[in-house]
């Protein structure tokens, strides 16, 4: 991707559509229990945008501050999961967090690790090498790399 990538998406039913401008500053899955609750997931996959590089068009989006300073927001007509948005730290400023899956074409957004793998649904992991972190994704050193060794529950 080069600076000057656009990429497009929205929610199922179209109604809410957004534009992101240049490359996203990270693309992770996330294993936490809220992300897994908001979109029914066992799993989601995001990509990181500071806000002024993502323009919403269509419906106004309808977010859900799931805590403080944090909001979810979803299409008000279909119910798409489409952001985690707040002010982050670690980027100095206000982001969205866009699932990758509402992108027209997520091909290209490839993930680098896996953030809260401490919340992550015992029997549910991926056979990738990817550094698997407690929390946030970059953060502190990696639990490990790959599956969980030991294999999973069977039951
Ligand atoms: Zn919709
Ligand atoms: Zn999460």
């Amino acid at each position: 991707m080069t600076k000057d990538t656009t990429m497009t998406g929205g929610c199922m039913c179209g109604a809410v559509r957004y534009e992101t401008t240049g490359e996203t500053f990270g693309v992770n899955y996330c294993h936490c229990k809220s992300c897994r609750k908001h979109t029914g997931g066992a799993v989601v996959t995001l990509a990181g945008y500071m806000a002024d590089q993502v323009q919403f068009s269509g419906d106004e989006r309808k977010i859900y501050e799931s805590s403080e300073g944090v909001g979810r927001a979803f299409c008000g007509n279909c119910g798409t999961p489409l952001t985690w948005e707040g002010v982050s730290s670690t980027q100095g400023g206000p982001i969205f967090e866009i699932h990758i899956s509402t992108f027209d074409n997520p091909d290209i957004l490839i993930p680098s690790g896996h953030a809260f793998d401490s919340e992550r649904i015992s029997w549910f992991d991926i056979a990738d090498n990817l550094p698997r972190f407690s929390e946030f994704d970059g953060e502190g050193t990696p639990l490990r790399h790959g599956p969980v060794s030991e294999g999973l529950p069977s039951k």
